[in-house]
């Protein structure tokens, strides 16, 4: 059997407030046409990123709608997951040369997960490559099968997205975050663009009193006269963590005293993620002044949301990134974050925040515009401000659920 995830119902009373009457009646009518409908979310972790995170709130919200919901979570060894980073790489348009030992190693895993699977379904929402090929070996199984990407694809490796067009091929359905990531085998299926979105209730996003968030902070080393920057992220070369610490060092020459936190969690299908962690650390040295931090050095969704509130200016450095929930996290603190003008990021950045956007690739620019934002505090935080307003309509998590659930109506004809 697949790993399941047990979750507790969330009823969605206390999200009333926040999003309003109508999108809860919306909800509940559309789960009413879903009624003894069986769902089940598929992916390759229980913890650390953000499909984790999503599917930790989406499906406590579904089950809280009365809906029949399940979350099973593939297994596989090190070398799967070696091989599953790299196809996820190369789908983000990296340099990876698919081996055949890797495409044996991808498709065994695949086979015995699909054993694996059980329970019968009327929907299955497969996410991200990990998973992808089970389908393939549940040629069987009834019920309607959804890939949702939730990665950039939008300049693939030919060869890895050739590889894996036959095992996407049998999928009925097809939820991208951005149009320009469909990928070209898939344009003429049915494909439905959703982009992400946040739990403004969940233990990461949940307003805080100002004074428990500095207690965490301090907790944690960080000087509060002293300002912080702060990246939050898998560590993960597409992050660019170390790209952090070098603009670090130079907007520190101008603001002395400047500290930086880089908190990035461990994820269960991502190896590389230890790799990146000893080259942070030998990178930072012994500079007091960097905080690096994990969930397995103890950093929880609530520390996490401390540090987002209390951090002067955040910075999300990526180079592409499919949605990347942590701009949405941090602005919903109302705390500028300077990130890359790329994939699903530049989404949750409204125009009239523009400013807080940099080419991804422009590290003078991310210099310039940090060093602006600490020096311009109440600008920063007016951006901040429309950035949440932003978020408030169109990236909480409840708008994601409405056009999931809207589109598995149609696919069921419901
Ligand atoms: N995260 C966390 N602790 C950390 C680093 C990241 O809880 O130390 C969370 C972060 O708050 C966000 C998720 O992991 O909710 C990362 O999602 P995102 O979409 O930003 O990137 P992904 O990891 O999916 O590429």
């Amino acid at each position: 059997m697949l790993h399941r995830v047990d979750l507790t119902p969330m009823p969605l009373d206390s999200y009333q407030p926040l999003v309003g009457e109508d999108v809860i009646t919306r909800l509940r009518a559309l789960s009413d046409r879903l009624r003894g409908v069986r769902i089940v979310h598929i992916n390759a972790t229980p913890y650390g990123g953000g499909v984790s995170e999503l599917l930790r709130s989406e499906v406590a919200l579904l089950l809280g709608l009365g809906l029949q919901v399940d979350w099973q979570v593939i297994a596989g060894d090190t070398r799967f997951f070696e091989v599953t980073k790299g196809i996820h790489n190369a789908l983000q348009g990296g340099r990876y040369t698919l081996a055949p030992e890797a495409k044996e190693i991808y498709l065994h895993n695949s086979a015995a997960n699909a054993g694996r699977l059980d329970g019968n379904y009327d929907v299955y929402i497969v996410h991200d490559p990990q998973p992808a090929a089970i389908r393939h070996f549940q040629a069987n199984a009834r019920g309607r099968w959804i890939w949702r990407c939730h990665i950039d694809t939008s300049e693939p490796n030919p060869e890895v997205a050739d590889f894996l067009t036959p095992f996407l091929e049998p999928y009925d359905a097809f939820i991208f975050t951005l149009e320009s990531f469909v990928l070209p085998s898939l344009r003429r299926r049915r494909v439905r663009i959703i982009p992400p979105g946040i739990d403004p209730l969940s233990p990461k996003n949940i307003g805080l009193p100002a004074d428990v968030c500095e207690r965490i902070v301090t907790w944690h080393g960080v000087d509060r006269r002293r300002p912080l920057l702060l990246q939050v992220s898998r560590f993960d070369p597409w992050k660019d963590p170390l790209g952090v610490l070098r603009i670090y060092r130079a907007v520190r020459e101008a603001v002395p005293g400047l500290q930086l936190a880089l908190l990035g969690s461990m994820a269960h299908d991502d190896p590389e993620g230890w790799y990146l962690y000893e080259q942070i650390r030998a990178d930072a040295g012994d500079d007091p002044d960097i905080h690096v931090g994990s969930n397995l050095t103890g950093i929880s969704s609530v520390e996490v949301n401390a540090f987002q509130h209390c951090a002067d200016v955040a910075i999300q450095k990526s180079i592409r990134e499919g949605f990347g929930l942590v701009v949405s996290e941090t602005l919903w603190k109302e705390t500028p974050i300077v990130a890359g003008r790329t994939g699903g990021i530049a989404l949750q950045v409204p125009a009239a925040a523009d400013a807080l956007l940099v080419d991804p690739l422009d590290e003078p620019g991310f210099i310039e515009r940090v060093r602006y934002l600490l020096d311009h505090r109440d600008e920063a935080r007016r951006l901040a401000r429309r950035g949440k307003e932003h978020v408030r309509r169109r990236f909480l998590i409840t708008r994601m659920i409405e056009d999931e659930l809207t589109f598995i109506c149609e696919l069921l004809g419901r």
